[in-house]
């Protein structure tokens, strides 16, 4: 495949300056694509899941903003062109691409197949790609017609799984079923899931399918029955008094998979629901600094850890794992062309659980 029949430019909805996401001003232009390699493929966007990763970065929380920022990366669509190098996607494939869209493909964690631990491990939502023609330019995301970069981080999506429903398994299915998997979700394990949202709703979903029961901790009643319905054993409506909601549940858990980020996060608290040797696992990144209780820990022998998204090769082992156990994330499709109208919908809070935004002229349904 020549370079000189690649296109030039991505029609995408753009970032330019951090007001953009406050205001809801994504602008819809051409962008320049990733110059071409030949291990790398075009895909014709049909579907593109919400994130808040999204936000933080068209707020310029994670990096500065690039001239022209595109997020997204919970990308579903069509393969269109594939490079010389490419051996395992074949153009027509329908594919997902999640948070992470290269790596140096040469260090330790790349050569294991755990590239998500790469030094130059490249976000799918504006990074810079560390080698092949494209070194030193910056990846575009989802929020897009076209997505093109390596194969190697495209995953291949069962035929029985939708395409809307796929998405989210992307970014924030790989965020929970990655810790799921390590501490040991399954059958005689107990886990809480600490928040009800596009993270927590899904992990509720795979914890059950992986065998284990589930308790859910999430503010007041408003959740219960949804909670319920995905599957959960248990309810905690969680209040200000952290202590208090957890009394009586002490040594309770293996683990808590963590997915809420509040100003606050009455971590020492909620530890004390864990047995001996148990973990507390934070997804989201807390504004401030956490405050911890020693005591609880040594006594308890607990710990706390963090997690982000799972290796290209765990991605597809969810994807296996999703259409086997009919694992369907609960989502609000939305045109792309209405983005502005999405990102307003999702900041308010509206979404159950997952926005996923389609384009409809490259052949997504709504
Ligand atoms: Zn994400
Ligand atoms: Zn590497």
């Amino acid at each position: 495949m020549s370079t000189a029949s690649a296109p030039e430019t991505f029609d995408s909805w753009v970032g330019h300056d951090v007001t953009d996401v406050v205001k809801g001003e994504l602008k819809f232009e051409p962008v320049p694509v990733k110059p071409w390699d030949e291990d790398d493929i075009d895909v014709k966007v049909t579907h593109c899941g919400l994130c808040g990763s999204d936000f933080s970065m068209l707020a310029g929380h994670f990096f500065p903003l690039l001239p022209q920022q595109v997020c997204g990366h919970e990308i579903v669509g069509e393969v269109t062109r594939i490079g010389s190098q490419v051996k395992d996607v074949k153009v027509g494939d329908r594919v997902g691409i999640g948070a992470q869209c290269d790596g140096c493909l040469e260090c330790e964690w790349c050569v294991k197949g755990e590239e998500q631990f790469c030094p130059q491990m490249t976000f799918t939502l504006g990074a810079p790609y560390p080698r092949g023609n494209a070194k030193g330019t910056f990846s575009h995301g989802g929020f897009a017609k076209y997505w093109r970069g390596p194969a190697r981080f495209a995953i291949p999506i069962p035929a029985s799984l939708d395409s809307a429903e796929a998405a989210p398994l992307l970014c924030a299915g790989a965020t929970v079923y990655s810790p799921l998997k390590y501490y040991g979700a399954g059958p005689g394990k107990n886990i809480g899931v600490v928040g009800i949202g596009g993270l927590g709703h899904v992990a509720v979903m795979l914890a059950k399918a992986m065998g284990a029961s589930v308790t859910v901790l999430s503010r007041g009643e408003a959740k219960r029955d949804e909670a319920k319905q995905l599957g959960a054993d248990d309810y905690i409506p969680t209040t200000k008094d952290a202590a208090a909601d957890v009394k009586g549940r002490e040594r309770s858990l293996d683990f808590i998979i963590c997915t809420i980020n509040p100003e606050s996060l009455p971590a020492s608290d909620y530890m004390t629901m864990l047995k001996p040797r148990g973990t507390f696992v934070l997804l989201g990144i807390v504004p401030k600094p956490l405050e911890l209780s020693t005591m609880g820990m040594v006594v308890g022998v607990s710990g706390i850890a963090g997690s982000q998204i799972g290796s290209p090769a765990e991605l597809k082992e969810l994807m296996e794992f999703a259409a086997k156990h009919k694992i369907r994330p609960w989502v609000q499709k939305c045109s792309m062309d209405n983005i502005n109208q999405a990102m307003a919908d999702y900041q308010a809070g509206k979404p159950k659980y997952r926005i996923v935004l389609v384009n409809t002229d490259n052949g997504g349904t709504l």
